[in-house]
């Protein structure tokens, strides 16, 4: 029989994994408090960077090798059944020296990254003015690593949502969950909008806010909202080709010729306004990797709560208090690079046995009782 499922949540997250499972046969509902797509999804910059993101991790390095392994049929996948276009290019990231000390560790990088098999290459000046014209003059040289790259974090989202819903999954928006409980049948209910709901299995995907929902037995989800904020700027297009990545930010150059700039990293609470400050210093370090862009005109603004917990990893896994309960949270800076790895995680746990090796690692129980 095909089980039930509730995800909480309508972020890349659940968005995603509710397509996966509604694709795969279960019946999906999904609450969600706003909109699809709300959330640290919408700011976020897209960058798939394992290799950057994890410098001083090696587990999150090796989560993210495996996820963008994953990427080119997760993405074929999700332009299929949605019928919409989803920005998605894999052509290499330039991680740029700008003083000394960075050129002899990006070249001492490149060294070890080839020494583990993956592919990197050093570019000098001269050629990195080739590949990128607009680029300051001052770098020192870049990190290419080719098998990098980025997609359109709103454009995956809206298209797994609009791909749920043709397998069937139906959403509930603007109804915020406020606790999940387990059923003497092993199954689990949600209390939300003033009612109950019940189901097979409840994945709690709801990013900074899964603190805020009370599991019954369990203790608060121990995520905290880092606040990031990201401009985004008109260039031409094809001005740019690759994520250029510097030392106080980095700049993520679509196809129409939009320029992400990214990002801040703040404690600030459930705070999601943007400041002035963040701005004026999100401009500076578009310039101090693009110097033509200080002219660029400043098209949008967005901030998001990136979901951190205690060690950076996400919490991915069944709980061990609410039978059916699955968390799926604490993607911190790396959700969407690690959602293909996610939905399958998810969709293990769901119709199999959840046996996978990473599930062990990424067990919510390493921080406490939940
Ligand atoms: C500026 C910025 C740049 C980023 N850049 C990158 C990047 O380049 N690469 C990368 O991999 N990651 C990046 N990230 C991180 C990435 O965006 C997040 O890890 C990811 O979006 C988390 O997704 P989520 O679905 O878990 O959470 P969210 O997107 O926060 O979604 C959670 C959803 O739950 C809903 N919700 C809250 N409470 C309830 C409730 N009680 N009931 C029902 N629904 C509820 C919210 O409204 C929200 O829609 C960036 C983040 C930011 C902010």
């Amino acid at each position: 029989m095909s089980p039930s499922v509730i995800v909480i949540g309508a972020g890349i997250v659940g968005c995603t994994v509710a397509h996966q499972l509604a694709r795969s046969g279960a019946k999906v509902q999904v609450i969600e408090t706003r909109q699809p797509g709300q959330g640290a999804t919408r700011a976020s910059a897209g960058i798939l960077a394992p290799y950057i993101e994890g410098h001083e991790s090696a587990a999150l390095r090796s989560l993210g090798r495996r996820s963008l392994d994953l990427f080119d049929p997760f993405i074929a996948q999700l332009r299929a059944d949605s019928g919409h276009d989803v920005i998605y290019r894999r052509n290499g990231t330039f991680e740029l020296a700008l003083d000394q000390a960075d050129a002899e560790r990006l070249r001492a990088l490149s060294m070890a990254l080839s020494a583990d098999g993956v592919e990197s290459r050093w570019v000098p000046p001269a050629d990195f003015a080739k590949h990128e014209p607009l680029a300051s003059p001052a770098a020192l040289g870049a990190l290419l690593i080719p098998t990098h790259g980025f997609v359109g974090v709103i454009s995956i989202t809206l298209a797994a949502a609009a791909a749920a819903q043709k397998f069937g999954a139906h959403f509930r928006t603007e109804i915020g969950a406020i606790r999940v409980f387990a059923l003497p049948t092993g199954r689990a209910g949600v209390e939300a909008g003033g009612t109950s709901w019940e189901a097979d299995h409840v994945v709690l995907a709801a990013g900074s806010w899964s603190s805020q929902i009370q599991v019954e037995g369990a203790e608060a989800v121990p995520v905290k909202p880092i606040r990031g904020q990201l401009i985004q700027l008109q260039a031409d297009p094809g001005a740019m080709q690759r994520v250029i990545w510097g030392p106080t930010g980095y700049l993520v150059p679509w196809p129409d010729g939009a320029v992400l700039v990214g990002s801040t990293v703040e404690d600030v609470g459930f705070d999601e306004n943007h400041t002035e400050e963040g701005v004026r210093r999100l401009r500076a370090a578009a310039v101090a990797l693009v110097p033509s862009l200080a002219a660029a005109p400043m098209t949008n603004v967005r901030t998001g709560l990136r979901p951190r917990g205690p060690d950076d990893l996400p919490m991915l896994g069944r709980s061990a208090v609410v039978p059916g309960l699955i968390y799926a949270t604490a993607h911190y800076r790396n959700g969407v690079m690690l959602t293909p790895l996610t939905v399958r995680l998810v969709a293990d746990l769901v119709f199999d046995q959840g046996r996978d090796p990473a599930l062990r690692e990424l067990d919510p129980a390493r921080h406490g009782r939940l």
